[in-house]
């Protein structure tokens, strides 16, 4: 892909001050990953490549400091949401903490509200094999993370009081650092693919390892639900 291929003077959208309303119009198609011209798709890591859009030929980020600022902005963008999930955990966590398990599928639940809102769009903007290696690793991470976390929470479920306010604690603060993960991560690849640099074997070797990392905490996780359970059924039934 070429990157410095100069163009006329007019064509070029300084991304680090958008601050007129046409200006803030095309850095939203960007961040979109479409043209800020024509407003169809551009190819994954075009704007942050500073290729040029395949149908119009309009530039999408011309200078390093423009691929830097669509890497960046990107990466803040979805804060908004990503506390607005980590509010709704908190409340939804501590409504059901007496029921086992529910705090696990809501914090489930959590993280894939994350990898719609806040992942899946930055995801778009990255090459096909970043995106594939990004996405895994997410997913991993999320999964290990969930069964993690569903180990320390599920025996909480039988201490009565304490137990709801540290498994709300426990699944708000989980997502919300699963998001800051989510988004610095993201945003380390977004500034890996504007500056060119290709997607590293030790990434690969992360994925793998991660996928054993959530096969073996799934297996604990399991282990950990089965034993609240034994302990609820135990205490339900009268002694003789
Ligand atoms: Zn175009």
């Amino acid at each position: 892909m070429d990157v410095a291929e100069p163009r006329c003077d007019t064509d070029v959208m300084d991304l680090t001050r958008a601050g007129a309303p046409s200006e803030a119009h095309e850095l939203a198609l960007v961040l979109a990953g479409r043209c800020r011209r024509c407003a169809e798709r551009i190819p994954g890591a075009a704007a942050l490549r500073g290729s040029p859009c395949p149908r119009c030929e309009a530039t999408t980020a011309r200078t390093d400091a423009d691929r830097l600022a669509v890497a960046s902005l990107l990466a803040a963008r979805p804060r908004v949401h990503l506390d607005a999930a980590v509010v709704i955990v908190l409340g939804a966590t501590f409504a059901t903490s007496f029921v086992p398990v529910t705090a696990s599928l809501v914090l489930g639940g959590g993280l894939i509200w994350v990898g719609r809102r806040v992942v899946r769009p930055t995801l778009r903007l990255l090459s096909p094999r970043r995106r594939v290696v990004s996405a895994w690793t997410i997913r991993l991470a999320g999964g290990v993370w969930l069964a993690g976390s569903a180990i320390v929470m599920e025996p909480l479920t039988l201490l009565p009081a304490f137990g709801s306010i540290g498994k709300a604690a426990i699944a708000a603060s989980q997502l919300a650092l699963a998001g800051a993960f989510s988004r610095a991560y993201l945003s380390s690849q977004a500034r890996r693919e504007a500056a060119g640099l290709p997607v590293r074997a030790a990434e690969w070797v992360a994925v793998a390892g991660a996928s054993l990392a959530l096969i073996l905490l799934s297996a604990v996780a399991f282990v950990a639900v089965a034993w609240v359970f034994a302990k609820i059924a135990e205490a339900a039934t009268p002694p003789r």
